[in-house]
């Protein structure tokens, strides 16, 4: 049997090189209304305090807490503007939520315990000064730094830039991966197929899950199994997107082209990886960008996807936490492995009431059967070294949802 001219390396092994060699983009600024999602390249500061000014929080009236007895009402200060009311012992204002405290008053009493008749005002409950105010300052002082560098921006994040007017962002900007697939034999899905050929389903399937993870994925169409063909949309990937990712053409076949065509035009850093499914993926550097070449079987793509290419394209996004959670389940079947290769099955994993998890895999787990990533939402970890795994085994699990 022919050896592949690629040494085997283990998947951690991968991931480091591949997490070493790729790096974050450069930072750039983004409408913060455009931001989620994204990760900030900057700390930020609030330049003004929150709420700008002494502001009511319920609706009642503004008074002095010092006074006793009855209080003449002297007008209405209603939120959005300032009323020329000047509260003087004796004396009280209307107010509403969110509304400006008149000068004079240091106490909002709420007007479930006031009685109002003939614009006097009675308090049915004690007040103390500086109840229901909210100070200037309380929420965001002036020069705060409320966000820092690092921070995933979430909809409470561009709440928060929002209202301190914070409206451009430094960010780090969503990759652009640009997604081909390789193959004589692929039309596309709105083609019939002629003897011979099938519909590519790799390009669509990883578009989606780019998008997922946060990139924006840059459709480089089906390439066939020539060198003119590759070298030319691999040119126009170089120009459009910061990463290549490409399917197909990988494995041992005489028109398998990437890896040769990989390791003569840029760096190839591995191009094979003890892995079930996606033994032979591929690493490299094509003219500074990450170079990504996933097997054509559409499990193997996917799969190899999530191992390699997620954690690269989250710190491009420059993100710091670029795993999938991992937990121990417990397998509800007996599952059958070969101990030569580390195995990702797919599976759907289910709480149970003792806070436990159980595993039941997606049926046959062949690599080109598309339907055993249908509603997975966990891949097992089988490690190499070990033979099959009896049911109530615990392995580890990566979490995908
Ligand atoms: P390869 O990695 O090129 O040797 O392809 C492995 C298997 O995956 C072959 O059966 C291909 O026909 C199939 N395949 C390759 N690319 C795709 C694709 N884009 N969509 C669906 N199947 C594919
Ligand atoms: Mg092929």
């Amino acid at each position: 049997m022919p050896e592949s001219p690629y040494p085997m390396i283990p998947v951690s092994e991968a991931i480091d090189i591949i997490l070493r060699e790729v790096k974050s983009l450069s930072p750039v600024d983004a409408a913060f209304s455009d931001a989620l999602g994204l990760v900030l390249a900057e700390d930020i500061f609030a330049a003004e305090p929150l709420p700008p000014f002494p502001a009511s929080v319920v609706d009642g009236y503004a008074l002095i807490a010092g006074d006793t007895g009855s209080r003449q009402i002297i007008g209405n200060q209603t939120a959005g503007y300032v009323a020329d009311l000047q509260v003087k012992p004796g004396q009280a204002a209307r107010v509403t939520t969110g509304a400006p405290i008149p000068s004079g008053a240091d106490a909002v009493v709420m007007v479930e315990d006031t009685a109002e008749r003939d614009d006097r005002l009675e308090l049915t409950a004690p007040i103390a000064s500086g109840d229901n105010i909210r100070q200037t300052g309380v929420d965001i002082a002036a020069g705060q730094r409320v966000l820092s560098a690092g921070t995933v921006l979430g909809p409470p994040e561009i709440g928060v830039l929002a209202t301190i007017g914070h409206v451009t962002a430094r960010v780090y900007p969503h990759p652009r991966i640009g997604v081909m697939s390789t193959g004589d034999e692929l039309v596309p899905p709105e083609q019939t197929p002629k003897a011979g050929q099938i519909r590519d389903a790799n390009r669509f399937a990883l578009m989606g899950v780019i998008e997922q993870a946060g990139g924006i994925p840059v459709d480089l169409g089906i390439v066939p199994d020539r060198q003119g063909g590759l070298a030319q949309t691999i040119g126009r990937g170089l120009i459009e997107a910061d990463a290549l990712l490409t399917s197909g053409g990988v494995s041992m076949g005489q028109l398998d082209l990437v890896k040769p065509w990989l390791a003569e035009h840029g760096a190839l850093f591995f191009g094979r990886v003890n892995t079930k499914p996606g033994k032979p993926a591929t690493f490299g550097v094509l003219k500074g960008k990450p170079f990504f070449a996933m097997p054509g079987n559409p499990v193997s793509a996917l799969v190899s996807f999530e191992n390699f290419v997620r954690p690269a394209l989250l710190k491009m996004a420059g993100h710091s936490n670029l795993h999938r959670p991992r937990r121990q389940v417990i397998l509800s079947h007996k599952v059958r492995h070969s101990p030569a290769r580390t195995e990702f099955q797919r599976a759907i994993i289910t709480r149970q009431t003792d806070g436990s998890y159980t595993a039941v895999t997606t049926g046959t787990q062949a690599s080109s059967r598309l339907l055993s990533m249908l509603g997975a939402n966990a891949l097992i970890i089988l490690p190499h070294g070990q033979g099959d795994f009896s049911a109530g085994s615990v392995v580890e699990a990566l979490i995908l949802d």
